[in-house]
């Protein structure tokens, strides 16, 4: 059978039964990336980062004998040319969740339904599979809580898939001009060995993750949370392997608070891509799930620029947006606060701080940054308003200003 594997946040070997099945089940292959509506809206450290990813998981193929080609079209453009040149029988790719994914995922069904090709979606990115839920997508418990509790009850965490990939298996020779290259500058690098290594490092060699509970909400240092979420974005690693490590090191060093809240923000991923599944394209409006907005939204575009450079009148907002445009990357209680603070005390529209994450982060993920900001808005499904006393957090979160004097430099 001839195969075509469309990679998409799925950029591993590990623990990918997409890539697995692929590779067994084809006489002759061929392993396509496509750009898409995510990948156009990046910015520098984004791009890059996803550049670099792109580039160790090619070299991670090259050792199995394969190749990744790499195109900018869109999928839906790409198909119809690679059918042509090479009469594939099958494509093999990962399910996503949220609306664009969704949408091209339809149209590559359509596709196939067209030629009588076959397909195969695979369930593999949430910790939880979708058919290990136990409640349909349309009962998911709206409140997290309700969520986390309801599968908590039942917990069913897979296995993760066998490493033992088949090799050599025969190429379709494409010709595509890949360029493909490493960007050793950044915060963080892809591919699955640094994945890996940043893994063992915060597991094993530091133990940090038996503090987690109470270093997560620190802002300065790289062991305060695990920074699993860059990898995490584009799939070079799973919550499955985490979760596997996790219990690793519970056997041999304990249970505690820490290690069960690993599995709890974990599952707040799940519920953010399940609930992104669920509403889809109301994720991306003002007014998200519930009818009317719930805070007034005054569309300043010069106080909107003020927050994007960090020149508010807050130096703790300052300080955490410095961080974001120099790297890519900024901590969860620092994200919280810059969006209460551009949503409930400058009243702009939470969309606009969104779209501004998307291009900026460095581990954007739709379902997770869209989420999250709709959450905290009032408009999801909080059942609590969000509004932060900014000095109050500085206080709690920098007491010495530490975090303050090194990003407002
Ligand atoms: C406004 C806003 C925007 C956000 N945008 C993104 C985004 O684009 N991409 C992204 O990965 N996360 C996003 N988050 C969630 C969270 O801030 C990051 O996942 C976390 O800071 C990443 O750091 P970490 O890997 O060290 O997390 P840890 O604290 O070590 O947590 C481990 C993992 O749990 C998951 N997780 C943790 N917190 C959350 C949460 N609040 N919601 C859902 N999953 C969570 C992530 O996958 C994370 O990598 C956003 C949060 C807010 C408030």
């Amino acid at each position: 059978m001839r195969g075509l594997y469309w990679v998409r946040t799925d950029l591993r070997l590990n623990d990918n039964l997409a890539l697995k099945t692929f590779l067994e089940e084809c006489s002759e292959g061929l392993i396509l990336w496509c750009s898409n509506k995510s990948t156009k809206s990046s910015g520098f450290f984004r791009q890059n980062f996803q550049e670099d990813t792109l580039f160790y998981f090619n070299k991670k193929l090259s050792d199995i004998g394969q190749q990744l080609h790499i195109s900018d079209e869109e999928i839906h453009f790409e198909l119809p040319q690679i059918f042509r040149e090479f009469n594939f029988d099958k494509i093999y790719f990962s399910t996503l969740s949220a609306v664009a994914e969704k949408k091209e995922e339809a149209d590559v069904i359509v596709f196939c339904q067209k030629h009588n090709l076959m397909w195969e979606a695979f369930d593999q990115e949430t910790l939880i599979l979708k058919k290990d839920l136990p409640f349909s997508l349309d009962q998911m418990p709206f409140i997290f809580s309700d969520f986390r509790k309801k599968i908590e009850q039942e917990l069913v965490i897979v296995s993760t898939v066998s490493q033992t990939l088949k090799r050599n298996l025969p190429l379709k020779n494409f010709n595509y001009q890949n360029k493909l290259k490493p960007h050793p500058q950044l915060l963080f690098n892809g591919g699955e060995e640094s994945a890996l290594k940043r893994l063992s490092y915060y597991f094993w060699e530091t133990k940090a993750i038996h503090t987690y509970k109470e270093t997560r909400n620190g802002m300065l240092n790289e062991n305060d949370s695990s920074r699993f979420s860059p990898w995490l974005s584009l799939g070079v690693l799973s919550p499955r392997m985490i979760m596997e490590e996790l219990r690793k090191f519970e056997s041999a060093n304990g249970t505690n608070e820490s290690t069960y809240w690993m599995l709890f923000e974990l599952l707040w991923r799940d519920y953010m891509k399940l609930f992104s599944q669920k509403y889809q394209k109301q994720l991306f409006l003002e007014d998200g799930i519930k009818k009317g907005k719930h805070y007034s939204s005054i569309r300043n575009k010069k106080l909107f620029q003020e927050w994007c450079k960090g020149i508010t009148p807050e130096p703790f907002i300052n300080a955490n947006m410095n961080e974001l445009n120099r790297t890519g990357w900024m901590s969860n209680r620092g994200r919280q606060n810059v969006a209460s603070y551009l949503v409930h005390s400058l009243k702009i529209p939470w969309t606009w701080g969104a779209a501004y994450f998307e291009e900026q982060l460095i581990d954007y993920d739709c379902d997770l940054n869209w989420g999250n900001w709709l959450y905290l808005s009032g408009n999801g499904s909080d059942p609590r308003a969000r509004i932060f006393n900014i000095l109050r957090q500085s206080e709690v979160y920098d007491p010495n200003s530490l975090y303050q004097k090194k990003w407002l430099l």
